[in-house]
């Protein structure tokens, strides 16, 4: 008989979304005349930009010619790709070397699939609330999550409990929900713990391009030693409209290594070649095209003038939240908009609350964990004019 992994049903049934979407389409059908504002989107809505967009053209072009099409690339990004990201890399202070860098169809199957480098009796430290797909994939693994709690109390941003040991780590800065984003003093202490307990961190970073505050890191990279023992993974997602374009890359440094039981050592640069190359074939051409203008002058410019839109609503949110006295995380590095539920309320209890009293949808904190319990996220994804209304209707909430 067929035995199936069983660690499947220890999956917690992900209703986040579906439930969200089921009370607002059951408040739509009772009340037809009713405007609703979605600011619970976590997806860009801005058009890929011109550049992007002019590049992908011709690319599609080459592909109708003989003499330019092009069949199977190199799993791991063509090297136009990977020398643009590098390149990247060197502008904001880090350098790589372009074999380090590993071009994916998008954070999200890369920050799964590395599990596949791993033991399965690792211990995994997660933070709460978190991004749910670190959390799933090593559970569909059968490995050990433990969690940390981010709070108010460390402003969402959990720091090592020396006493705890856990052999890999997760962090993501600027922080999806929280918008919490750690500074280069916090995530070296980071480093140094893991660098003493011989671990692995695994950092996201697909908000990078939203940190205006310049002394904040961009990289995990930008900190001493972290080459000796993370992983970053980053998206053109955020950076630059591709969530439906499908476009990041994955920096694995060729210093990062462990000892094997029979004393050796693995080379983790050369493990994720061999699976990449073994499970992967590579991101279609057209859209690397696409994602290198991202990295050219112009396509840069174009990408931060996308993310100067979203921020003017983060600004929105936020000065609103500090005109009512209500308590939040990000809104300035971030998308995002963290606030504690106004009135003492559970998250999802809020949730009604704002669809059937002002139509505005957010998301509960409820859904990335247990202490999301009392928070709600708004996010800076939707249109100027609809922020506006959205924040106009909340404070209404207050009188
Ligand atoms: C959006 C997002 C990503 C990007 O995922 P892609 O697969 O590249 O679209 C990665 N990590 C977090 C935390 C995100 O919110």
């Amino acid at each position: 008989m067929t035995r199936l992994n069983e660690n499947y049903l220890n999956l917690k049934e992900s209703y986040l979304f579906s439930e969200i979407a089921k009370r607002v389409n059951k408040f739509a059908e009772e009340h037809p005349d009713k405007d609703i504002i979605r600011l619970g989107i976590g997806d860009v809505t801005l058009p890929l930009s011109k550049s992007v967009i002019s590049e992908l053209h011709k690319a599609v072009d080459e592909m109708a010619d003989a003499k330019t099409f092009k069949g199977y690339g190199p799993e791991q990004g063509y090297d136009f790709l990977r020398n643009a990201i590098k390149d990247y890399y060197h502008r904001n202070g880090v350098e790589l070397e372009a074999d380090e860098i590993f071009v994916s169809d998008g954070a999200k199957s890369d920050t799964g699939n590395i599990t596949d480098l791993f033991a399965v009796d690792n211990t995994v430290l997660v933070p709460d609330p978190v991004y749910p797909v670190y959390v799933d994939t090593n559970t569909m693994n059968g490995r050990n999550i433990i969690y940390m709690n981010s709070t108010p109390e460390n402003n969402f941003l959990a720091m090592p409990d020396e006493s705890v040991h856990a052999d890999i780590i997760y962090l993501c800065s600027p922080n999806n929900p929280t918008g919490a984003a750690y500074n280069k003093e916090q995530l070296k202490i980071w480093v140094d713990y893991a660098k003493k307990n011989n671990s692995i961190i695994l950092f996201d970073s697909a908000y990078e391009c939203f940190i205006t505050d310049e002394s904040l890191p961009r990289s995990i990279f930008a900190i001493e030693g972290a080459k000796d023992c993370c992983i970053e993974f980053c998206s053109l997602s955020k950076t630059a409209g591709f969530t439906g374009t499908r476009c990041g890359y994955t920096v694995v440094p060729k210093t990062l290594r462990f000892k094997t039981t029979d004393g050796g050592e693995l080379y983790l640069n050369k493990m994720w070649l061999r699976r990449q190359t073994t499970k992967f074939n590579g991101v279609p051409y057209i859209i690397q095209r696409g994602a290198a203008a991202v990295f050219t002058v112009e396509g840069m410019n174009e990408a931060k003038a996308m993310i100067a839109t979203y921020r003017e609503n983060a600004k929105i949110i936020a000065d609103t939240m500090d005109e009512l006295g209500v308590k939040y995380f990000g809104g300035v590095n971030s998308p995002y908009i963290w606030f504690e539920c106004p009135f003492g309320m559970y998250s999802w209890d809020f949730f009604d609350k704002m669809l059937n009293e002002i139509q505005v949808v957010g998301t509960p904190g409820a859904g990335f964990g247990r202490n999301g319990d009392n928070y709600f996220r708004l996010t800076a994804f939707n249109n100027k004019e609809n922020t506006i209304n959205a924040m106009n209707r909340f404070k209404t909430l207050f009188e």
